[in-house]
C-alpha cells in the first residue's frame, strides 16, 4: 500500500509522521521550498517573528509529539501576566472576566445584559438547523455578548463574522452544552475542569516544529507542486510540476488532499468534480499579520496581559493586538515592546496597513515617537469559514474516502494546530486499518 501526502504543511507532516511510525510507505510533496504551511517564523534585526500562529495550545498528541521530537525542552511558557486578556471599548481595555461568576460582578456589561446573561439557565433548549454562531448568543444572552464578546473572539480566531459561520461548524462544544444541560451556564459550572489548557511557543520560534517532523521523514519532496489527481482502474497519478525523480510515474493507492482547499480543487477537477466544486465555493477570510516594535520608554500602558481584541462596534484597523513581548519577552530586544496586530485585508491594501495600525497602536497605548521596527505579512486566503458552504465539503470528503481520497488540513480538522495534528494522528488510524483491502 502507498499513500500520497499533498501539502506539507502541520497536518501533511503530521499525517506522514504517524503513517511512518505505522510502517505505511508514503510521498510527502510539497510545493515550496520549505515545510510549514501558516506556521512561519523569521528572525529579523533582533526580533523573533511569527507570521501564522503566534502561540500554541496544548493537548495530548501535541505533547506526546513534541517529547518524541525532542523538542519539550525548547517549549517556553509565557509570563503569568498573560493569563489576563483584554477589550476595547470606548477607547479603553477592559479585562475579559473569565469565569460566569465574574462575567456578573464585573462593570463591563449593563445591567440588562447581566440580567439576560442570569436568566440563561431558564431559557428553553432549542434546534435550530443551520444556526449560526452570532444567532445562537444572541438567542441564549443577547446582543451586547454578541458585539462585545462573540463578535471580537471570532474575528480574533477565524478572522469571521458570527452571523455567517455555523454554531455546530464553529464552537460545536457550545452547541453540546445547551444539548446536554439546557443551558451554557449549567454546563460551563458542571463541566469545570479547572485551569484552561496553556499556551505555549518555541525557543526557535513555531516553525521549529514542522523543521523537526521534516527531519524525521524518509520521503519528503520539497518544490513538488502537484498539478492534477489522475484515477485509472483504482490507482492515483500524479501530474507533477519539476519532477526531477520521476515520481509522476509512481502509483498510489490511496491520496491525501492536506492543501488549502482553493488549491485542492484544482487538482480534483477531473477526479472528484462533485468535491471540486464544493472546495472552490469555501470562503477564506484575508489577514494582515502586522509586528511593531516601541521603545518601552515612550509606551504609556502597561502591557500587563496577552493582548486585546478590538469589536467591530468600535471601528478598529485591527481585529487586535497580540502584547508579544508580554507574553514572550524574548522575543525582541531588551527596552522594546513588540506587538502583532492582525488586520481582516489582504494584498490590495497592505501598503497603507503599517501606518495605520502604527496610528492605531499609538491612540490606543498613549505612546510616543515613530516605531523602531516594522514587519507585514499579508495572507491573501487565510482561514477557511466553517459557514454554510463547509457543509457540502465535509460530507463529500466523508464520501470520498470509500474511493480512497482522503482529506487532511484545516478545512475539515479546524484551525487550531493542534486539532490539525489530532487530526492527522485519526486519519492515519483509518488509512493503518485499511491496509488488508490493498493486500
Ligand atoms: C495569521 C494566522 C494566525 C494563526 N494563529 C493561530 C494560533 O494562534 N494558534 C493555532 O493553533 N493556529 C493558528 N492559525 C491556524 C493554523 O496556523 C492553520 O490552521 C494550520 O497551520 C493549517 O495547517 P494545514 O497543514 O492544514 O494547512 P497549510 O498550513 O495551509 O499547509 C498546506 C501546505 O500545502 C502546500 N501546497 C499548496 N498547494 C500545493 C500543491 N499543489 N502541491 C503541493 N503542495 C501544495 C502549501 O505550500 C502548504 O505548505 C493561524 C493562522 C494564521 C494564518
Amino acid at each position: 500500500m502507498k499513500v500520497a501526502i499533498i501539502g506539507a504543511g502541520i497536518s501533511g507532516l503530521a499525517l506522514a509522521y504517524y503513517l511512518q511510525k505505522l510502517g505505511i510507505r508514503y510521498d510527502l510533496f510539497e510545493s515550496s521550498s520549505e515545510v510549514g504551511g501558516m506556521v512561519k517564523s523569521r528572525a529579523q534585526s533582533g526580533y523573533q517573528l511569527e507570521l501564522g500562529p503566534h502561540a500554541l495550545q496544548m493537548n495530548g498528541e501535541l505533547q506526546d509529539l513534541l517529547q518524541e521530537l525532542k523538542l519539550d525542552s525548547q517549549i517556553i511558557w509565557p509570563a503569568q501576566a498573560a493569563r489576563q486578556r483584554f477589550i476595547l471599548r470606548n477607547g479603553k481595555f477592559h479585562s475579559i472576566p473569565t469565569s460566569p461568576l465574574k462575567l456578573l460582578l464585573n462593570s463591563f456589561f449593563s445591567w440588562h445584559t447581566k440580567l439576560q446573561i442570569s436568566q440563561e439557565v431558564q431559557k428553553p433548549r432549542q434546534e435550530i438547523p443551520g444556526e449560526t454562531v452570532g444567532h445562537f448568543f444572541l438567542r441564549r444572552f443577547g446582543q451586547e455578548v454578541v458585539d462585545y464578546l462573540v463578535q471580537p473572539l471570532v474575528a480574533g480566531v477565524y478572522g469571521g463574522d458570527p452571523d455567517t459561520l455555523l454554531l455546530e461548524k464553529t464552537f460545536p462544544a457550545m452547541k453540546e452544552l445547551e444539548r446536554a444541560h439546557g443551558s451554557v451556564l449549567k454546563g460551563l459550572v458542571k463541566q469545570h475542569k479547572g485551569e484552561p489548557s496553556q499556551i505555549f511557543t518555541l525557543a526557535p520560534g513555531l516553525q521549529a516544529l514542522p523543521n523537526a517532523i521534516a527531519s524525521k521523514l524518509v520521503s519528503l519532496h520539497l518544490d513538488h507542486e502537484v498539478e492534477m489527481i489522475h484515477k485509472n482502474r483504482g490507482k492515483f497519478f500524479l501530474s507533477i510540476r519539476h519532477d526531477q525523480e520521476g515520481l509522476s510515474d509512481e502509483e498510489y493507492d490511496l491520496v491525501v488532499l492536506a492543501l488549502p482547499a482553493h488549491a485542492a480543487a484544482e487538482l480534483l477537477e477531473y477526479t472528484a468534480p462533485g468535491l471540486s466544486a464544493a472546495l472552490q465555493n469555501v470562503n477564506y477570510a484575508p489577514l494582515t499579520v502586522v509586528h511593531t516594535a516601541y521603545r518601552k520608554q515612550n509606551v504609556g500602558f502597561t502591557l500587563n496581559g496577552l493582548g486585546a481584541l478590538h469589536p467591530g462596534k468600535e471601528n478598529p484597523v485591527s481585529t487586535g493586538s497580540i502584547w508579544s513581548s508580554s507574553v514572550f519577552p524574548a522575543v525582541c530586544p531588551e527596552g522594546e515592546v513588540l506587538f502583532s496586530s492582525f488586520v481582516h485585508s489582504g494584498p490590495a491594501s497592505a501598503a497603507q496597513v503599517p501606518q495605520k495600525v502604527h496610528r492605531e497602536l499609538q491612540q490606543n497605548y498613549s505612546i510616543s515617537g515613530s516605531p523602531l521596527f516594522q514587519h507585514c505579512h499579508v495572507w491573501p486566503k487565510a482561514l477557511p469559514q466553517p459557514d454554510q458552504f463547509i457543509l457540502d465539503v465535509h460530507r463529500l470528503a466523508e464520501v470520498l474516502e470509500e474511493e480512497h481520497l482522503f482529506a487532511c488540513a484545516n478545512w475539515v480538522a479546524g484551525p487550531a494546530v493542534r486539532d490539525c495534528i489530532a487530526f492527522a494522528k485519526s486519519i492515519a488510524q483509518k488509512i493503518y486499518s485499511r491496509r488488508p483491502s490493498f493486500q
